[in-house]
Formats: structure tokens, sequence, C-alpha cells
């Protein structure tokens, strides 16, 4: 039995479950929302990394190295940021 939940935007009876109203797309549960976009951002960002293939030339596949521990880095440093300035509205 899913439980129903009202959309406070539009009024329209969705699934308690959901995050989003599935009629209007209104978010139902701000608080819900945050906690789960929050954890979200521990995820490594949607920045696809660079991919290294096997047969790279050997210079090509150290330039791509360090592209990418720096790209790592930064998302490192861009996760920690958005984690501290999430933390410090509350
Ligand atoms: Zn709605």
């Amino acid at each position: 039995m899913v439980k129903e939940f009202k959309c406070p935007a539009c009024g329209e009876w969705t699934s308690d479950s959901d995050t989003r109203c599935s009629h209007c797309g209104a978010p139902l549960h701000p608080d819900r929302t945050e906690e789960i976009e929050r954890m979200n951002s521990f995820k490594p960002l949607d920045i696809p990394l660079i991919q290294i293939y096997a047969d790279d030339h050997w210079f090509l596949k150290g330039f791509k190295l360090v592209l990418r521990t720096g790209q790592v880095i930064f998302i490192a440093i861009a996760s920690a940021i958005v984690y501290i300035a999430s933390g410090a509205v509350h």
C-alpha cells in the first residue's frame, strides 16, 4: 500500500515515496529532497573523467593521468565546498 501525499503546489494526490510531484514536478518534501541532494553531492559530481586507453601513446597516457589527477582533486575540493556551504546554512 503506497501512502498518498497531497501535492502542496497543485493539490493532486501523488505517491509519498516520490521526492517530486508526478503531476507538476514540485518538490513534495523540501527537507527530504535537500537531504537526498546533499547525499548525492558526496558522489563524484557528474563530470566525466578523462578516459585513458590502453592503446594511447605513453606520452598521452602520462598527460591524461596528470589531467585526471587534477580533475579528481578539483572534484574533491568542489564536493568539500558544497558540503561546508550546505552545513553552514543550518
Ligand atoms: Zn503537483
